[in-house]
Order: C-alpha cells, then structure tokens, then sequence
C-alpha cells in the first residue's frame, strides 16, 4: 500500500509520541526543544529507508537505519558510534521496533520478529524497548 511521507508520519507520531518518556502529562512532546526530536527531525530519511526493505528479518530494517538515517545523523561519529543510542538518548533507537512496526502495518509489510535477539546495537538493548 503506497502511503506519503505526511500520512507515514502522522501515524508514526500517532504511534510512538503516545508511549514516549519524553512526552509531558498533558501529551505534548517534552523535550525543550521538540523540533529537535531525531526520529522527526530525520524523518523522510527514515521512512524511505524502511519502504526501502523488503525483508522478512527486522535486522535488514535496522541495518538500513543505520546506513541511511545514523550516517547523516549529527549525533554519530566518524566512527560510527552515537552516544546518544549508547545513552538510550535517542527515540528513532529507542522506539526503532515500534516505528518499523507502524510503518509495516501502514504499508502492509510483514517481518520475522524471531531474530530480534541476535542483534541489539550498540545499547545492548532490544530496538523499541527502553528500560
Ligand atoms: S521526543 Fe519525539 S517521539 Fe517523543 S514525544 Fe517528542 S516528538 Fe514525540
Ligand atoms: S542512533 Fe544516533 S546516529 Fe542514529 S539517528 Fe539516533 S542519534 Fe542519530
């Protein structure tokens, strides 16, 4: 199903800003400055990187995140490392199951959870779950 980058957004904002940490009692996004939200900020380059996959393994999504999203990213190094995704800092890492999950539904793609385990990034932690 072709969806646009708008309608792809709004359902992902629709999706992932109402689980947040940094979303505010009265539901408004709390970081100081929200424009600055990386998963937002990037995301154009998000979606087309995850439309870009067509894969039945979420590691295929996280690598081409990686690849099309992390390396024009400001926060990652020459090296490729972030802190911001070794802090948890970041909501695209953070919630990176979720917003692959939305995008998936809205397009109708489907992927293999079962690998989920078998790569967790730099955190160490499961993409889409924070602690
Ligand atoms: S940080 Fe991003 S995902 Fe979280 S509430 Fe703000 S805009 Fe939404
Ligand atoms: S994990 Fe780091 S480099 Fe990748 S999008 Fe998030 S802040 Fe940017």
């Amino acid at each position: 199903m072709q969806r646009s980058v708008a309608e792809l957004e709004s359902i992902v904002r629709d999706r992932i800003c109402r689980v947040c940490s940094d979303r505010t009692v009265s539901g408004e996004c709390g970081l100081e400055e929200p424009s600055s939200c990386i998963l937002f900020q990037l995301f154009p380059q998000v979606a087309h990187a995850i439309e870009s996959v067509h894969s039945v393994d979420i590691c295929d999504y996280i690598d081409a995140i990686r690849a099309n999203v992390c390396s024009i990213c400001t926060h990652q190094d020459d090296d490729g490392r972030c802190e911001a995704r070794r802090q948890v800092r970041c909501v695209l890492d953070s919630y990176l199951l979720l917003v692959v999950d939305a995008i998936e539904e809205a397009t109708g793609q489907q992927f293999d959870r079962s690998n989920l385990n078998t790569r967790t990034g730099d955190t160490g932690l499961i993409p889409g779950i924070r602690p």
